[in-house]
């Protein structure tokens, strides 16, 4: 009998129990707002901000509503002006795009490698021609370039770097956390990312300028000594009535929920790593499949999984796509024409002016991605594994019989 999966790629788990416990006591205390605190008492938001940034090892942390308004928030915070040009990768999630044209930058979208990492040769010349300051590297997919060559690069040309962590939470590279090279760090807590809060975000930097204006920004009124993970007060004396606020602090009730999680999440790192090797290990040896390279310098958390099928056009990948279908593995293009669900690409980014980028279209023609999400069992994993891989060889004998056709999966460059 031919294997079918039967469960589903977008169901996470359940909250823990102690996370709901301390959901309910903050529900119980009626005191959600992050200010809102009995004499004495240290809010759950601060609590939570004092321990990521002992995590990953930053002098501050700020706690706020979503991943996409901690970019937006660190941008405006590091000092962006109307107009600026904002490099980040061309091979992104939509929300990076927009917290650049958010925060009143504008994208310079950057080439990416077979391995979905910016290229840092493309980077060098766009850094020369664009005169960018700043650098959004999204880490997209839990993929990590070479950390410290793109560092020196951005280092040599005066570029600070903002690193959105979205997909990265728990990751490093050399021993050095995600987040934790540049200038800041982004991260998300939206239910499909490493920590589930339903939505959320946070940034860490070592920089008190830096914070003390995003706290503010943030909606901090002028309770910004209430931040025991924030700069202190003499940093905000410059700026506290140059900053807008702009609305957008995290509250207590998330903050309840999230501690627990943050509590696991080593473990959970380990165990989206298990996943992805018993589907990788299915996928071994598949002629014409290809998983990114996985450099031994990085530390990855593999929460989701993406290969290419490089030598297939655009109606074999189509084909190969609705094969894993029928066996209840759904799979994500990244090179359809038109986004479906959260994979739009720069083509569909038309509210900034469009840049060509043949190398990331020529690699997201071909690339297919799919979730690893903790509900899925190991034997799931091998399941979908199996499906994937004889989806490839019967879809490459498909096209050697003549029923695919061959044309290119390159879409067309609008
Ligand atoms: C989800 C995501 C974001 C934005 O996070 P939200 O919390 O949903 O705003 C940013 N970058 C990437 C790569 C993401 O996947």
């Amino acid at each position: 009998m031919r294997l079918r999966f039967e469960g589903s790629f977008t169901q996470q788990e359940a909250i823990p129990e102690d996370a709901i416990a301390a959901a309910v006591a903050v529900l119980r205390s009626g005191r959600l707002h992050r200010y809102n605190t009995a004499a004495g008492e240290v809010s759950e938001v601060a609590r939570l901000e004092l321990e990521f940034r002992d995590y990953v090892g930053a002098r501050y942390c700020l706690a706020v509503t979503s991943g996409g308004y901690a970019l937006t928030t660190a941008l405006r915070a590091a000092g962006l002006r109307a107009g600026e040009p904002v490099l980040t990768n061309g091979f992104t999630l939509s929300p990076v795009p927009g917290a650049i044209v958010g925060a009143g930058g504008r994208p310079v979208l950057v080439e990416t490698t077979e391995d979905l990492v910016i290229d840092l040769r493309d980077l060098e010349s766009r850094i020369a021609v664009s005169g960018a300051r700043f650098l959004m590297l999204s880490h997209m997919r839990g993929q990590m370039v070479d950390m410290q060559a793109l560092m020196a690069l951005c280092s040599a040309n005066g570029v600070a770097v903002i690193e959105d962590c979205a997909h990265t939470m728990g990751a490093s590279w050399a021993g050095v956390p995600s987040g934790r090279h540049g200038l800041a760090g982004c991260y998300s807590t939206q239910t499909y990312k490493h920590v589930n809060s339903g939505e959320g975000g946070l940034i860490v930097s070592d920089d008190p300028e830096l914070m003390a204006r995003a706290t503010i920004l943030s909606g901090s009124y002028m309770l910004y000594g209430r931040h025991p993970a924030g700069p202190e007060a003499a940093h905000y004396e410059r700026i506290r009535l140059q900053t807008p606020n702009c609305s957008g602090r995290l509250d207590n009730l998330r903050a309840a929920i999230l501690r627990p999680q943050l509590a696991r999440l080593p473990d959970n790192c380990q165990r989206w790593n298990d996943r992805y090797r018993a589907v990788a290990a299915e996928l071994m040896g598949v002629p014409g499949l290809r998983l990114p390279e996985r450099p031994k310098e990085g530390q990855f958390v593999a929460s989701s999984l993406q290969f290419r099928l490089p030598d297939f056009g655009a109606a074999a990948i189509q084909h190969f796509i609705g094969l894993c279908l029928a066996r209840g593995v759904e799979l994500k293009w990244f090179g359809a024409t038109e986004p479906v669900a959260y994979t739009s690409n720069h083509h569909s980014w038309r509210y900034f002016d469009g840049q060509a980028l043949p190398q990331t279209d020529r690699v997201l023609a071909t690339l297919c991605d799919l979730r690893l999400p903790l509900t899925l069992s190991l034997e799931d994993c091998r399941t979908i594994g199996t499906i994937i891989r004889e989806s490839v060889l019967e879809t490459t004998s498909a096209v050697l019989d003549g029923g695919v056709a061959v044309a290119p999966a390159l879409p067309e460059i609008s």
